[in-house]
């Protein structure tokens, strides 16, 4: 196993061992030098849940938590669950299942209702195994609508970390200002910073940026010097090979980061704002 002499945290990837390549992901990625890993629920759909009710969610929560488990054998460090609905989801129900705007908002709250009961109680023999939410909105263009639908589960989505005491990841449109969504955030009582954005570039105003990692986005992060995470988005999606970086590209980058001398960057991403966001202690949680 490489050893980079750092942990090193992939703050958004997807496993599937039923489609995909699963725990193989997993030890490719600690083979890499790769410690830990924040794992989010493939989109509902993907697994073949047409969900109907909020409690329908639980399969695709399950799975996930299943596999957290499995990899916290193989890991030298930990993995957790981000549980959530996906907001792609809410096109699914309207265009497709007959949903009106109102009944698939009502249907996709609920889901993220119960993800929020698994973080507030879902803990295994080393603690708790899912430590945050996934909400988010559209990246697409979509009716008004629905647009409003779906910032009306954004926004529950805020309040419920806001009740559980932990951090939201979004999926949103392409941006580099969340301020809107932070002033949300403001509002429900969950503080800024705990709001993740994924697949975001080196540059974020409002929320905290999950970093896709690659080497231009990554570079922008650093030399910004602001809290920043770094991730892969990796689908585990055998029909989609080459639509994401694979499970080995975070301790890459972290490798390539220390040769260009960005240690600061390499602390900001894999220990300090870990810790400030989901507050994981990344350090404790490495035992080799
Ligand atoms: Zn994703």
């Amino acid at each position: 196993m490489d050893d980079l002499g750092t942990p090193v945290l992939d703050d958004h990837l997807h496993l599937d061992s039923e489609h995909g390549r699963g725990i193989e992901a997993v030890r490719d990625f600690a083979r890499s030098g790769g410690t830990h890993l924040l794992v989010v629920n493939k989109p509902s759909w993907l697994l073949g849940v047409e969900a109907e009710s909020g409690d329908d969610f639980r399969a695709v929560f399950d799975t996930t938590v299943d596999i957290v488990e499995r990899a916290n054998a193989i890991l030298p460090g930990r993995a957790w669950a981000v549980l959530g609905v996906h907001p792609g989801l809410v096109s699914k129900l309207v265009d497709d299942r007959g949903y009106s705007p109102a009944g698939a908002r009502d249907l996709m709250q609920a889901g993220i209702e119960v993800a929020a009961e698994y973080v507030a109680e879902d803990s295994g023999a080393e603690g708790d195994l899912a430590v945050a939410l996934k909400s988010g909105r559209p990246h697409y263009d979509v009716s008004d609508e629905v647009c409003d639908a779906s910032n009306a589960v954004l926004r529950r989505a805020l309040e419920l970390g806001a009740d559980v005491g932990c951090a939201v990841q979004l999926h949103t449109e392409a941006t580099n200002d969340l301020t809107e969504v932070a002033e949300w955030a403001e509002d429900s009582g969950l503080p800024p910073e705990r709001v993740v954005k994924h697949y975001a570039g080196g540059e974020l105003t409002g929320v905290t940026p999950s970093v896709m990692s690659e080497k231009d986005r990554l570079e922008v992060a650093a030399e910004r010097g602001e809290p920043f995470l770094m991730e892969t988005d990796f689908v585990d999606d055998p029909d989609r090979p080459g639509a994401v970086l694979g499970p080995k590209t975070v301790p890459r980058r972290v490798k390539w980061m220390r040769e260009r001398g960005y240690d600061e960057a390499i602390r900001t991403a894999h220990v300090s704002t870990p810790e400030r966001v989901y507050g994981l202690n990344i350090r404790e949680t490495l035992s080799r």
